[in-house]
């Protein structure tokens, strides 16, 4: 990865980047009011969508679809809903998709999704499920005009043998309709820069959006990479070295390397980026702001009024 200390606008000008932010459903009511101010500080920056993740079992799909119907009733934002295909026929899926449609939702984030029995364990469809995310895409098209976003693994799925196959799986995404990609965070530029090349060269031509997640916390992300099969490159750990104790000084850090990241994505020509925000506002509100974006009047939500 090479560093940049340029303006990014001198690189792609302002108005042709475009950010999108992912939050989870909360589950408590305090989890509900940090979201809540997190939406609201983020959503005068005019994000093409907000996306809020989808879980395994009953109640974490109920606070999704809660999650959704409020960012949708409250504010102008595009709201784009997770729906994985785990443990599910394919007519509950297709219920949920029409239950999206009938709340306005217009742009789904098609999963496979991990197995109940966890990450790492393997997966297996349900007899009557859709059996891939692949085969959810091209579900979900069929019931309505969605756009339809997909994952994708810069450094390959856990799942797949090599990054030939995770290659060969995005463009069956592809072929059934998926209009993007949205990445696994990763903070090596060259392996996302060398992972497009490989799906350019494949054919995929839909856009391969890099997901970036804010360091709030080394140990916290170094845990969720090992589980994704995602690398933490050395340099990242020294960067964070004897900051444990220090949240303070791990937030200033965090702003740096994320700027680091997104500045030289953007001197490689990316102009959208979706942010993993963790339901925080600060550190994304902070890359957006160096990125050149600035806050919108009216704010949606008093546009939506
Ligand atoms: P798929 O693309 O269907 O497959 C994953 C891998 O399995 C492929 O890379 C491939 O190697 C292999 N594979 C699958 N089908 C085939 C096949 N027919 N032939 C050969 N190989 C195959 N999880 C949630 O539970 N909720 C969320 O809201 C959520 N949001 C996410 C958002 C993003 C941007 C990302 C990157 C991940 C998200 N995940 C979420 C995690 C995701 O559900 C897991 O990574 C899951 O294990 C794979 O889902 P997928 O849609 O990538 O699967």
């Amino acid at each position: 990865m090479t560093t940049s200390t340029h303006q990014p606008s001198r690189y792609a000008r302002t108005a042709d980047l475009a950010v999108s932010f992912e939050f989870f459903p909360p589950k408590t009511e305090a989890m509900a009011e940090t979201l809540w101010r997190s939406v609201m500080r983020l959503a005068p920056l005019r994000p093409r969508y907000v996306s809020v993740t989808y879980g395994a079992g009953g109640s974490t799909r109920a606070r999704t679809h809660a999650t959704v119907e409020r960012i949708l009733a409250e504010t102008a934002l595009t709201t784009a809903a997770h729906l994985t295909c785990v443990d599910a026929t394919r007519d509950e899926v297709d219920d949920v998709i029409r239950a999206y449609r009938d709340v306005g939702v217009r742009h789904i984030v098609a999963l496979r999704g991990d197995p109940a029995t966890g990450a790492g364990t393997p997966y297996v469809p349900h007899p009557d499920g859709y059996a891939d995310s692949a085969a959810l895409v091209a579900g979900i098209k069929a019931l309505g005009d969605f756009e339809v976003s997909v994952a994708t693994y810069p450094e390959g799925h856990p799942d797949s043998g090599s990054l030939d196959a995770d290659i060969d799986n995005l463009k069956r995404k592809a072929d059934a309709g998926a209009d993007q990609a949205i990445t696994q965070f990763f903070f090596d530029n060259d392996l996302f820069e060398r992972f497009v090349e490989r799906a350019r060269a494949a054919g995929i031509d839909l856009p391969i959006v890099p997901g970036i997640i804010p360091v709030h916390n080394f140990k916290q992300v170094a845990r969720f990479a090992e589980r994704a099969s995602a690398s933490v490159p050395d340099w990242l750990a020294e960067r964070f070295e004897g900051l444990d104790d220090d949240p303070q000084t791990q937030q200033l850090v965090a702003a740096a390397v994320a700027a680091e990241q997104v500045f030289d994505l953007v001197d490689r020509g990316v102009t959208r980026f979706h942010f993993y925000t963790m339901n925080r506002a600060d550190l994304v509100y902070a890359i957006c702001h160096l990125l050149g974006l600035r806050p919108v009047s009216p704010v949606p939500s008093e546009a939506a009024a």
